[in-house]
């Protein structure tokens, strides 16, 4: 409904969403992390669903593969790594992907890419341009961070 413009806001109901006996209680209880109260889980629901929707953007946008035999990394343990330290970055997009061989063709409009080139090795791309390639695992994570502060996209969280 949002996405073809038949409203403009979401409403939930946060007694049902924070009962222990409905399902959707139980399914927003799978989303809480440490020290976060349910509260915010749902706001943070509700601000995706608009994102989602493109009703409003407030945070950062991931596009990660669906990984497959080719994936060189952890999708799930990255994707999270960065989205820890990217998540403030009001309409950024970042794509994770496990290969080069598929990869960069399917980060649609991503701003950032950050694509698994070999083991242990990261190649980051600013749009459909590779910028550092073949880098450490270790270091990719700072060295994307580098790269959107070379942009002048960074904030401080
Ligand atoms: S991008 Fe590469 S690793 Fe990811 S699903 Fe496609 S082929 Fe597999």
């Amino acid at each position: 409904l949002l996405i073809d413009g038949l409203g403009d806001g979401v409403w939930l109901n946060v007694k049902d969403l924070t009962s222990n006996e409905t399902e959707s209680g139980l399914y927003v209880k799978s989303f809480i992390r440490k020290s976060e109260s349910k509260e915010k889980v749902i706001n943070r629901l509700l601000f995706n669903i608009l994102q989602a929707a493109r009703q409003r953007i407030s945070k950062t946008e991931y596009i990660a593969c669906p990984s497959c035999g080719r994936t060189l990394f952890d999708l799930q343990e990255t994707t999270e790594m960065i989205r820890k330290r990217t998540e403030h970055l009001k309409g950024v997009k970042i794509a994770i992907m496990g290969c080069i061989v598929n990869g960069p063709g399917e980060m649609a409009d991503a701003d950032y890419g950050y694509v698994g080139s070999g083991v242990d090795k990261i190649t980051l791309y600013r749009e459909k341009n590779i910028v550092r390639r073949n880098i450490p695992t270790k270091n990719a994570v700072d060295e994307l961070i580098n790269l959107i502060k070379e942009d002048g996209k960074w904030v401080e969280p």
